[in-house]
């Protein structure tokens, strides 16, 4: 059979460079290497045991649900988000239930980007926002977040033109950790009143936040807004793929007329997992131990000189400010891994060459472990350690 001549948008698009490193960590892994993958942009710890057992309860349910959702999930899903946002405008209509968040998010940038259409992306910034704008056709345009991670609203207003439709915000941020100030997000929406552009606000970590001073994007007033949430990270259901978009009714009407054409439902017993973990207060899963891993990553990192490091203020990643300790932070990652066994993704997987991102939400015995080896790498980097 001759290859398929494939479409030329398959050009701009890079395989995920998070998903490929975890995967060269697993094979390693399986050739018998001992790794201590802090890669991963998921929970380490299982799907509760009442979600699981919730849905059990519901396999025989088995036909397509309206591509919006459950009604009882959609509703469930209001409640909840009008609590947590304080904001009355979310009821049933405005919820779309999706396959993870990311069809929520690529929904959303093809309600609103035409072709040449302009999206802001302030860097650094998880890849798939760039992938996905380009996509529809959009033109990325990057602006740097400040020194401390915070959004750089000065930044973005000179970026902005009339042909700017779209900005990404995300926070708590990956890869940072950062949580945006209320100051810049409240400049922010002042400088976007009146204007076509629309805040597409990423939003899959507001439950894991360690600072008092997060507050949600709602509060701003922003004219224009779509929120992108879910289930993945707060409930460690990552494989499920469960998440949904909050919209307004126009913007939520024409992303379920999109995805009846390219999703459907999202699959019903991941739509069960969903309505589970509302019922049990959408309370993030084991959040402790999160929280003690986080103090462990800030308490283990303070020791190493060489290193900066932003001190995570929500969701379960460090960035590390790598440019003491090398010009390459690509090479350097695979150095560390080779050396050590530690792994960590490279700062040029979200267009932040110089950095690394470490991720601590996984094992706490291979996070300790890890921090350990990192410690001792950085501090005597003369030593090379063989692992096995
Ligand atoms: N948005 C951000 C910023 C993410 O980091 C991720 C996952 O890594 C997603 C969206 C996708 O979440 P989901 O697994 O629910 O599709």
């Amino acid at each position: 059979m001759r290859e398929p001549i494939l479409a030329d948008r398959l050009a701009v698009l890079e395989e995920s460079a998070t998903l490929a490193l975890n995967a060269r960590v697993k094979q390693m892994a399986a050739e018998g290497k001992t790794v201590y993958n802090l890669t991963a942009g998921e929970l380490g710890w299982d799907t509760p045991d009442y979600i699981q057992t919730a849905v059990a309860n519901t396999l025989s349910q088995n036909k397509y649900t309206p591509v919006a959702g459950l009604p009882e999930l959609r509703q469930k899903i209001a409640e909840k988000s009008r609590e947590f946002y304080k904001a009355d405008w979310i009821q049933p209509s405005n919820v779309v239930v999706t396959a993870g968040a990311k069809p929520a998010l690529y929904a959303s940038l093809l309600t609103v980007i035409n072709p040449g259409d302009q999206v802001i992306l302030p860097a650094p910034f998880w890849s798939s926002h760039k992938h996905m704008a380009e996509l529809c056709g959009g033109k990325v345009v990057t602006t740097s977040l400040t020194d401390n991670f915070d959004l750089d609203v000065n930044a973005i207003a000179e970026a902005i033109t009339p042909n700017t439709k779209a900005i990404i915000i995300n926070s708590p941020h990956n890869p940072t950790g950062a949580v945006f100030s209320a100051d810049s997000l409240r400049k922010l929406a002042e400088i976007l009143k009146g204007s076509p552009i629309t805040v597409i606000a990423d939003d899959p970590y507001t439950k894991l936040v360690f600072t008092d001073d997060f507050k949600p994007i709602t509060g701003f007033g922003f004219d224009s807004l779509v929120i992108i949430n879910g289930f993945s990270k707060s409930q460690a259901l990552t494989g499920w793929r469960i998440g949904y978009l909050l919209a307004e009714d126009s913007l939520a009407q024409a992303a379920i007329k999109l995805l009846s054409h390219i999703m459907g439902n999202a699959a019903v017993p991941s739509q069960y997992a969903g309505l589970s973990a509302l019922e049990r207060g959408d309370k993030p899963f084991n959040f402790d131990t999160l929280t003690r891993q986080c103090d462990l990553v800030i308490s283990a990192l303070s020791e190493i000189d060489s290193l900066k490091f932003h001190a995570p203020e929500g969701a379960f990643y460090t960035f590390l400010d790598l440019q003491k300790v090398t010009d390459n932070s690509l090479e350097w990652c695979e150095q560390l891994l080779s050396a050590t066994g530690v792994a960590l993704v490279p700062g040029e997987a979200f267009s932040a060459p110089g950095f690394a991102r470490l991720s601590f939400g996984g094992d706490e015995e291979v996070l300790s472990k890890a921090l350990s080896l990192l410690k001792d790498y950085l501090n005597d980097s003369t030593t090379q350690k063989d692992f096995q």
